[in-house]
């Protein structure tokens, strides 16, 4: 939590109170650290520094655009998954070349697009898709780089619902059938192969699923040079995992060590395609207190932020620190349940923390930059939170609050 500290018992974040953010701003806000977003990728292309790399900001993760434009202006390209995403990252001028594009269900309009513009590469997740590859760009006289997300088939060791590498995976394509793929893919007219890719799941703790993934692929890459199909780069996906609560996941400089170990002596250029632990530690969201509810079986503290929100906690159980944003030292610390006010019995944010609040005060829920904003929704017709952005020591707003005209214009205008 080096971006956190205590003065005259007010939470500062990136040095700025935090209550005084939740005054001006309103809640529920995510904050960021301008700074912290920095120093992240910075890790990443400092422990790299050694070979020759691209590291493309996985921005699922969080799409913001003024965060798209920090990353494009400290060198980061960007991984994409969607035509909405190529739309973001163009929209804030980031070099198509950089842009590499993932996803199981690219449909024809979003590969058009990605063509015209000129990405670096499409992450191949199918036959049916290298299929469609090289008919569009065909059609439009383009020579498609490609490369395939292979299944390395490793345990990533985290939860089923972030893990993407096994065999009964939808991802990738099955590391049995790669080498046969790749041969199709050298035998169409439209393509160009480019490298090779996988993704094997996100907050992972441990380096050793990254090194057997590695393996694997340096292997396939063997076996390919055997074919007379030589590639230019190979993408070993998302990044280390952060820590939520007692996680140790491993820093990305020993992470970088050890990729850089097995890779030492192959003509590869590196992809990485961090999300996660470029943003998720270098965010919060700030919600407030609406009512305290004493239970006879259990405390509630209902607060203005549900899971449309921040879904983590509702759709995989995560973890995420909440810590007062004024504390007081003269109010009894309780057992609460924190949760939304949304209409499910799964909208938490945290279960059984002990907390000295009040109604009225205002909550951070910690390490929330990543996979918060973006998977959040309207449910409940309630408008999305607004962000800020912490930077050389002011407050930004970076995206408004929705307004309820927003959340109904699309209807309004057709009723009958
Ligand atoms: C989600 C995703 C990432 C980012 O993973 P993190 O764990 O957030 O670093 C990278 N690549 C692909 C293809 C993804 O789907």
């Amino acid at each position: 939590m080096t971006y956190f500290s205590m003065e005259d018992q007010r939470l500062i974040f990136d040095g700025l109170p935090l209550d005084q953010i939740a005054d001006r701003f309103g809640t529920p806000t995510y904050v960021y650290s301008a700074k912290a977003l920095k120093e992240a990728f910075r890790a990443y292309d400092q422990a790299f520094a050694p070979v020759d790399h691209l590291i493309c900001y996985a921005m699922k993760a969080n799409s913001n655009l003024s965060i798209l434009k920090l990353f494009a202006e400290q060198g980061a390209g960007f991984d994409i998954v969607s035509g909405g995403e190529l739309r973001r990252a163009l929209a804030v001028g980031a070099a198509p070349d950089k842009i590499v594009f993932s996803g199981v269900a690219k449909s024809v309009e979003e590969i058009k697009l990605a063509l015209e513009v000129g990405v670096r590469c499409f992450n191949v997740e199918s036959e049916a898709e290298l299929e469609r590859l090289d008919e569009i760009a065909g059609q439009l006289g383009k020579l498609a780089p490609i490369s395939l997300r292979v299944n390395p088939d490793v345990d990533p060791k985290t939860h089923p619902y972030i893990s993407t590498g096994l065999k009964d995976n939808k991802f990738g394509i099955a590391y049995a059938d790669a080498r046969r793929v790749y041969r199709k893919a050298s035998g169409l007219q439209n393509l160009r192969i480019a490298g090779v890719d996988c993704h094997i799941g996100s907050q992972l703790t441990e380096i050793a699923p990254f090194e057997d993934a590695l393996a694997r692929l340096l292997n396939l890459h063997a076996e390919l040079k055997e074919d007379g199909i030589q590639l230019h780069h190979l993408d070993l996906g998302g990044g280390v995992g952060i820590r939520y609560s007692d996680e140790e996941p491993p820093a990305v400089s020993a992470y970088a060590e050890a990729i850089m170990t097995q890779l030492r002596g192959m003509d590869l250029q590196l992809v990485l395609e961090p999300g996660r632990s470029l943003v998720g530690n270098a965010g919060l969201l700030l919600t407030r207190v609406e009512y305290i509810k004493p239970g006879e079986a259990k405390n509630f503290a209902i607060v203005d932020a549900g899971m449309n929100d921040l879904i983590r906690p509702a759709l995989y159980e995560a973890w995420h620190d909440i810590v007062p944003v004024c504390s007081q030292p003269d109010t009894p610390a309780r057992v609460y349940d924190v949760v939304g006010p949304v209409c499910e019995s799964s909208d938490f944010l945290g279960k059984d923390r002990t907390l000295a609040i009040h109604q009225g005060d205002c909550l951070a829920v910690l390490s929330a930059g990543a996979y918060g904003q973006t998977m959040s929704s309207n449910y409940n017709t309630r408008p999305r939170a607004a962000e800020v952005l912490i930077e050389a020591g002011a407050a930004r707003l970076i995206r408004s609050r929705e307004s309820y005209e927003q959340l109904l214009e699309n209807e309004k205008a057709l009723l009958s």
